[in-house]
């Protein structure tokens, strides 16, 4: 048996200084991923520090013209939230197309960020996992590895990062708001996750000793053009084989701007601004979407099980495209 304590920290300050007090300290928010790991034995906290009643559950109007989701804003309540449907339908909508209705109602933002992967390996504590224990190898890469990576890869780990909100954040700019002993800080959403390179324990920039406390939506909200597509296994309570969030501002048939970030094929959100870059100022055809597609996975490397996805996620990249600009009805 993993013996654990546990707090409930009643202030910020204080559920950061907890964790800065003890290096085997947790915070645990709704819990839907950390008790999974614990109870795995995936992960073995010492300590655990309850969050859920610090004052990080609202929604609010940020002085930018932007909206600042709470930290503990539930992945039901931001998904619902009037401002955010109206505003942010791309972020609602990816929210929805994750979990079930009961995960969202108690997974929060904070911990919808900092899930860890779905690799088969990560979850056996029989198998070889160098993100699990450091050094021991990855039974992935020559393994079963149809749900892994094709972007950004290392010979270390080919884990993808599983959230669907997060690949909406991605493409709409959003940025992190955390703090730790030393302060308050600021990451722009492209550098929070990281990709695995020599380290793939790590999977954030966010340091141990540091809170979420929450996530700013820029102004452009991307509210007219846009879908989020997810392809999975089944249509319900599946993680992503390859997704893509595709938001566009169109001035009649010419794309002035486009945002385009996959998820399902990174250990990040993977967000191409090379690609949306490729867009701007072209008019808005498939014959430029399948350009940027090719583009978008130009890098890309199978190992095997999951070679397929380098054509499913240039064929996802096109209907979703097609999805923004309205050709194709979105599903
Ligand atoms: C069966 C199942 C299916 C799922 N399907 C999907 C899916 O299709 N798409 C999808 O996107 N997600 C899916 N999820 C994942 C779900 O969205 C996450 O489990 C959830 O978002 C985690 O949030 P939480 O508040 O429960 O985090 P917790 O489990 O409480 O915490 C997760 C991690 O975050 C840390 N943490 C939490 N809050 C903070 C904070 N404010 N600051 C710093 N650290 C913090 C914790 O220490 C822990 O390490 C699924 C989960 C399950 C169990
Ligand atoms: S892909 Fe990453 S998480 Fe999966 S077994 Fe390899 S090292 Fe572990």
């Amino acid at each position: 048996m993993n013996r654990f304590s546990f707090e409930r920290a009643e202030t910020i300050a204080g559920a950061v200084g907890a964790i800065a007090k003890n290096d085997r300290a947790r915070f645990i928010a709704g819990g839907t991923n950390l008790l999974d790991l614990m109870k795995e034995n995936v992960s073995r906290p010492a300590h655990l520090v309850d969050i859920t009643r610090l004052p990080l559950g609202k929604i609010e109007e940020n002085e930018d013209g932007g909206l600042r989701i709470g930290a503990l804003v539930t992945n039901a309540d931001t998904a619902y939230d009037e401002r955010v449907q109206r505003r942010y339908p791309l972020l609602s909508k990816a929210i929805l197309a994750g979990a079930s209705a009961q995960l969202r109602n108690m997974a929060t933002t904070g911990g919808n960020l900092l899930q860890r992967t779905r690799c088969y390996y990560f979850y056996d504590t029989a198998t070889p996992c160098n993100k699990r224990e450091p050094g021991t190898g990855c039974g992935a890469i020559d393994g079963f590895n149809r749900i892994h990576a094709i972007l950004g890869t290392s010979d270390k780990c080919i884990a993808t990062h599983p959230s669907d909100m997060c690949v909406a954040l991605a493409a709409l700019g959003a940025a992190v708001r955390v703090t730790g002993p030393d302060g308050e800080r600021t990451l722009p959403f492209s550098g929070f996750h990281r990709l695995p390179g020599d380290t793939p324990e790590i999977d954030t920039n966010l340091r141990p000793d540091e809170l979420i406390t929450a996530v700013d939506l820029p102004a452009k909200g991307f509210a007219t053009h846009y879908t989020y597509l997810k392809i999975r296994d089944r249509q319900s309570y599946a993680f992503a084989l390859v997704s893509v969030a595709a938001a566009l501002d169109l001035d009649g048939g010419h794309i002035r701007e486009a945002r385009l970030a996959l998820g399902g094929v990174a250990h990040m959100p993977w967000r191409d601004t090379g690609a949306e870059a490729m867009l701007s100022g072209k008019p808005a055809t498939v014959e430029n979407f399948r350009s940027v597609a090719e583009a978008i996975v130009r890098d890309a490397k199978g190992f095997g099980h999951n070679t397929f996805k380098i054509e499913l996620a240039k064929r996802a990249v096109v209907r979703a495209l097609e999805q923004a600009t309205g050709m194709e009805q979105p599903s």
